[in-house]
Protein backbone atom coordinates (compact mmCIF):
# COMPACT_ATOMS: atom_id res chain seq x y z
CA UNK A 1 0.00 0.00 0.00
CA UNK A 2 1.03 3.45 -1.11
CA UNK A 3 1.31 5.68 1.94
CA UNK A 4 1.28 9.07 1.88
CA UNK A 5 2.85 11.46 4.88
CA UNK A 6 -0.27 13.67 5.99
CA UNK A 7 0.65 16.73 8.01
CA UNK A 8 -2.81 16.67 10.09
CA UNK A 9 -0.75 13.55 11.91
CA UNK A 10 -2.26 14.74 15.12
CA UNK A 11 -5.98 15.34 14.20
CA UNK A 12 -6.84 11.85 13.03
CA UNK A 13 -5.16 10.09 16.42
CA UNK A 14 -6.79 12.64 18.34
CA UNK A 15 -10.22 12.50 17.13
CA UNK A 16 -9.67 8.51 17.95
CA UNK A 17 -8.58 9.21 21.30
CA UNK A 18 -11.74 11.51 21.92
CA UNK A 19 -13.63 8.87 20.89
CA UNK A 20 -12.43 5.84 22.80
CA UNK A 21 -9.84 7.31 24.81
CA UNK A 22 -7.20 5.73 23.55
CA UNK A 23 -3.80 7.24 23.12
CA UNK A 24 -2.36 5.30 19.62
CA UNK A 25 1.00 6.83 20.38
CA UNK A 26 1.09 4.55 23.24
CA UNK A 27 2.02 1.65 20.89
CA UNK A 28 5.36 0.90 19.98
CA UNK A 29 4.40 -1.58 17.35
CA UNK A 30 5.43 -4.89 19.58
CA UNK A 31 3.11 -7.43 17.17
CA UNK A 32 1.56 -9.36 20.19
CA UNK A 33 -2.08 -7.80 19.12
CA UNK A 34 -1.89 -9.12 15.84
CA UNK A 35 0.46 -12.33 16.60
CA UNK A 36 -2.49 -13.25 18.64
CA UNK A 37 -5.71 -12.08 16.76
CA UNK A 38 -8.12 -14.94 16.06
CA UNK A 39 -8.85 -13.12 12.30
CA UNK A 40 -5.54 -12.94 10.94
CA UNK A 41 -6.32 -14.91 8.13
CA UNK A 42 -9.10 -12.82 6.20
CA UNK A 43 -7.45 -9.61 6.91
CA UNK A 44 -4.69 -7.42 5.10
CA UNK A 45 -3.84 -4.49 7.48
CA UNK A 46 -3.09 -6.19 11.36
CA UNK A 47 -3.97 -4.30 14.32
CA UNK A 48 -0.46 -2.85 14.09
CA UNK A 49 -0.26 -2.12 11.02
CA UNK A 50 -3.57 0.10 11.64
CA UNK A 51 -2.27 1.54 14.34
CA UNK A 52 -0.02 2.64 12.64
CA UNK A 53 -1.78 3.92 10.07
CA UNK A 54 -3.49 6.06 12.91
CA UNK A 55 -0.18 7.29 14.31
CA UNK A 56 0.71 8.48 10.58
CA UNK A 57 -2.93 10.17 9.97
CA UNK A 58 -3.55 7.85 7.15
CA UNK A 59 -7.40 8.31 7.81
CA UNK A 60 -8.33 7.30 4.61
CA UNK A 61 -6.77 3.98 4.20
CA UNK A 62 -7.74 3.31 8.17
CA UNK A 63 -11.62 3.54 6.88
CA UNK A 64 -11.08 1.25 4.00
CA UNK A 65 -9.60 -1.12 5.99
CA UNK A 66 -11.70 -4.09 6.41
CA UNK A 67 -9.76 -5.01 9.29
CA UNK A 68 -12.47 -3.64 12.09
CA UNK A 69 -15.51 -5.10 10.35
CA UNK A 70 -13.77 -8.54 10.01
CA UNK A 71 -12.70 -8.16 13.58
CA UNK A 72 -14.31 -10.47 15.91
CA UNK A 73 -14.01 -8.39 19.18
CA UNK A 74 -12.64 -11.51 20.95
CA UNK A 75 -10.38 -8.98 22.34
CA UNK A 76 -7.31 -11.39 22.46
CA UNK A 77 -5.53 -7.88 21.42
CA UNK A 78 -6.31 -5.96 24.16
CA UNK A 79 -5.05 -9.22 26.70
CA UNK A 80 -1.97 -9.23 24.96
CA UNK A 81 -1.01 -5.48 25.28
CA UNK A 82 1.63 -4.97 27.02
CA UNK A 83 0.40 -1.09 27.05
CA UNK A 84 -3.05 -1.91 28.17
CA UNK A 85 -4.46 -0.14 24.85
CA UNK A 86 -7.90 -1.49 24.42
CA UNK A 87 -7.08 -2.41 20.55
CA UNK A 88 -10.59 -4.27 20.75
CA UNK A 89 -12.16 -1.14 21.44
CA UNK A 90 -10.13 1.03 18.75
CA UNK A 91 -11.38 -1.16 16.34
CA UNK A 92 -14.78 -0.53 17.31
CA UNK A 93 -14.56 3.04 17.56
CA UNK A 94 -13.08 3.36 13.83
CA UNK A 95 -16.40 1.24 12.92
CA UNK A 96 -18.42 4.14 15.17
CA UNK A 97 -16.01 7.55 13.88
CA UNK A 98 -16.60 5.58 9.81
CA UNK A 99 -20.44 5.60 10.76
CA UNK A 100 -20.95 9.09 11.86
CA UNK A 101 -18.95 10.56 8.91
CA UNK A 102 -21.03 8.45 6.72
CA UNK A 103 -18.32 5.76 5.12
CA UNK A 104 -20.12 3.09 3.54
CA UNK A 105 -18.02 -0.10 5.70
CA UNK A 106 -15.96 -1.99 3.17
CA UNK A 107 -17.56 -5.31 4.26
CA UNK A 108 -21.22 -4.63 3.44
CA UNK A 109 -22.13 -8.36 4.66
CA UNK A 110 -21.40 -7.16 8.07
CA UNK A 111 -24.21 -4.14 8.18
CA UNK A 112 -26.68 -5.66 6.55
CA UNK A 113 -26.23 -8.68 9.16
CA UNK A 114 -26.51 -6.40 12.09
CA UNK A 115 -29.54 -4.95 10.98
CA UNK A 116 -31.58 -8.32 10.11
CA UNK A 117 -30.00 -9.55 13.37
CA UNK A 118 -31.66 -6.60 15.46
CA UNK A 119 -34.28 -5.79 13.37
CA UNK A 120 -37.07 -8.62 15.41
CA UNK A 121 -35.19 -7.50 18.82
CA UNK A 122 -36.17 -4.25 18.25
CA UNK A 123 -39.63 -5.36 17.39
CA UNK A 124 -40.25 -7.63 20.16
CA UNK A 125 -36.71 -8.35 22.17
CA UNK A 126 -36.26 -11.47 20.84
CA UNK A 127 -33.94 -12.86 18.14
CA UNK A 128 -35.47 -14.24 15.66
CA UNK A 129 -33.47 -16.27 13.20
CA UNK A 130 -35.75 -17.60 10.52
CA UNK A 131 -36.30 -13.49 10.24
CA UNK A 132 -32.95 -12.88 10.62
CA UNK A 133 -31.86 -15.32 8.06
CA UNK A 134 -34.34 -13.97 5.14
CA UNK A 135 -33.22 -10.31 6.28
CA UNK A 136 -29.83 -11.07 5.85
CA UNK A 137 -30.27 -12.74 2.35
CA UNK A 138 -32.37 -10.69 0.79
CA UNK A 139 -29.86 -7.40 1.50
CA UNK A 140 -26.54 -9.48 0.54
CA UNK A 141 -28.41 -10.96 -2.46
CA UNK A 142 -27.41 -14.62 -1.71
CA UNK A 143 -30.70 -16.40 -1.73
CA UNK A 144 -28.94 -20.21 -1.85
CA UNK A 145 -25.77 -19.57 0.55
CA UNK A 146 -26.25 -22.22 3.61
CA UNK A 147 -29.36 -23.65 2.17
CA UNK A 148 -27.74 -26.97 3.42
CA UNK A 149 -28.32 -26.13 6.62
CA UNK A 150 -31.46 -25.30 7.03
CA UNK A 151 -33.31 -29.14 7.47
CA UNK A 152 -30.63 -29.83 10.25
CA UNK A 153 -31.78 -26.70 11.91
CA UNK A 154 -35.23 -27.13 11.38
CA UNK A 155 -34.88 -30.76 12.72
CA UNK A 156 -33.19 -29.48 15.54
CA UNK A 157 -36.24 -27.24 15.96
CA UNK A 158 -33.86 -23.88 15.90
CA UNK A 159 -35.71 -22.42 13.24
CA UNK A 160 -39.40 -21.43 14.77
CA UNK A 161 -41.45 -19.69 12.00
CA UNK A 162 -43.37 -17.18 14.01
CA UNK A 163 -41.01 -14.69 16.02
CA UNK A 164 -41.09 -14.19 20.02
CA UNK A 165 -42.09 -11.16 21.72
CA UNK A 166 -40.89 -9.87 25.61
CA UNK A 167 -43.82 -8.85 27.94
CA UNK A 168 -42.41 -5.15 28.01
CA UNK A 169 -41.16 -3.76 24.63
CA UNK A 170 -41.09 -0.38 25.83
CA UNK A 171 -37.83 -1.18 27.71
CA UNK A 172 -36.07 -2.56 24.31
CA UNK A 173 -37.08 0.45 22.77
CA UNK A 174 -35.19 2.64 25.45
CA UNK A 175 -32.05 0.54 25.08
CA UNK A 176 -31.95 0.95 21.29
CA UNK A 177 -32.20 4.80 22.19
CA UNK A 178 -29.80 5.00 24.37
CA UNK A 179 -27.43 3.06 22.51
CA UNK A 180 -29.02 5.44 19.52
CA UNK A 181 -29.37 2.95 17.26
CA UNK A 182 -32.32 4.07 15.22
CA UNK A 183 -32.37 4.56 11.28
CA UNK A 184 -32.96 7.79 9.92
CA UNK A 185 -36.83 7.34 9.23
CA UNK A 186 -37.14 5.76 12.97
CA UNK A 187 -35.60 8.29 14.14
CA UNK A 188 -37.69 11.31 12.88
CA UNK A 189 -40.61 9.24 14.12
CA UNK A 190 -39.00 8.51 17.54
CA UNK A 191 -38.49 12.24 17.62
CA UNK A 192 -41.48 13.16 18.05
S1 LIG B 1 -10.63 -8.26 19.07
FE1 LIG B 1 -10.57 -8.19 16.82
S2 LIG B 1 -8.55 -7.36 16.34
FE2 LIG B 1 -8.50 -8.05 18.46
S3 LIG B 1 -7.69 -10.14 18.39
FE3 LIG B 1 -9.92 -10.27 18.38
S4 LIG B 1 -10.49 -10.34 16.22
FE4 LIG B 1 -8.36 -9.59 16.29
S1 LIG C 1 0.33 -5.21 21.56
FE1 LIG C 1 -0.02 -3.06 22.12
S2 LIG C 1 1.98 -2.07 21.91
FE2 LIG C 1 2.11 -4.04 20.84
S3 LIG C 1 1.57 -3.55 18.70
FE3 LIG C 1 -0.32 -4.14 19.71
S4 LIG C 1 -1.22 -2.24 20.45
FE4 LIG C 1 0.92 -1.81 19.96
Amino acid sequence: MHIKINNSVDAFAEEIQNCSGINVYNCYQCGKCSAGCTVSSFIEESPTRLIRLIQLGQKEAVYKSKTPYVCATCVTCTSRCPMEIDVAKLMETIRISAKKEGIEPPVKEVPAFAKAFLAPIKWGGKSFELGMMIGYKLKTITPFTDVELSPVMLKNNKLPFFPGKVKNTERIKNIFERAGYFEPREKKKHEH
